[in-house]
């Protein structure tokens, strides 16, 4: 008698980006930025302020940040040590004052004082990735350069099987040719909301997730978790 395998992982699908963001529209049809801005400027630090810290932590920040600080040649008005203090509680201070201020230098010389509308340039600002401007351009200026893949992402698609890779530019690019243009902001706010919401770094709550029937790792509930 033939023998039907029980193993579940000779029998996923493999999932695909259309799926995902079918799945996660439903789930998340709000999701989007969750920084709070008022102006390019403001994103923009607001992005650099947000790297490993919360949205939450950062947006406590701006309401008396951007109080203070409107224009790029206001960042540059005080020491370096005063904006410090100022963004301290957002983690790695030294460096993010710096890069904010360096930022707005290079914004004054370089750009007419305004955030530039475009990939190359932002990569000229000191602090911004290709994640950051891909979250400023598409957010402030709805410029489609960029699919930002932060930890959430990288998380995610490692779990759900649709990269096998940490490397982040490598993932972007990978995921910029499977996904619809349209769709790249997009993908990337949903993943950051199944990534809080359902499938956090520490716990996967695999009964409630859409893709518990063919996520390679859901198997591994309850053993070692090979994906992390
Ligand atoms: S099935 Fe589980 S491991 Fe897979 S994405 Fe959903 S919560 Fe994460």
């Amino acid at each position: 008698m033939y023998d039907f395998p029980t193993n579940r992982h000779t029998l996923f699908v493999k999932i695909t980006v259309d799926t995902i963001l079918r799945e996660l529209k439903l789930l998340y049809p709000k999701a989007d930025c969750t920084l709070d801005w008022r102006t390019p400027l403001e994103l923009l630090v607001a992005t650099i302020l947000a790297a490993q810290c919360t949205d939450k932590r950062v947006n406590q920040v701006g309401k008396t940040l951007f109080v203070k600080y409107k224009t790029p040649q206001d960042y540059l008005k005080v020491s370096q040590e005063e904006l410090e203090v100022d963004v301290h509680t957002c983690g790695s201070f030294r460096m993010k004052a710096r890069a904010i201020q360096e930022s707005c230098q290079t914004i004054i010389n370089r750009y007419d004082e305004k955030v530039p509308r475009s990939m190359e340039k932002m990569l000229t600002l000191r602090g911004v990735g290709r994640k950051t401007a891909a979250v400023v351009l598409g957010t402030a200026f709805g410029v489609t350069a960029g699919i930002p893949i932060d930890t959430h992402n990288i998380r995610l698609l490692n779990r759900l099987g649709v990269v096998k890779t940490k490397n982040q530019d490598k993932i972007e690019l990978q995921m910029m040719e499977a996904t619809p243009k349209k769709d790249w902001l997009k993908l990337s706010h949903l993943l950051v909301a199944h990534g809080r919401a359902v499938c956090t770094a520490h716990n996967r709550d695999c009964s409630n997730c859409p893709f518990q029937e063919d996520c390679p790792s859901s198997q591994t509930r309850g053993r070692s978790d090979k994906s992390k």
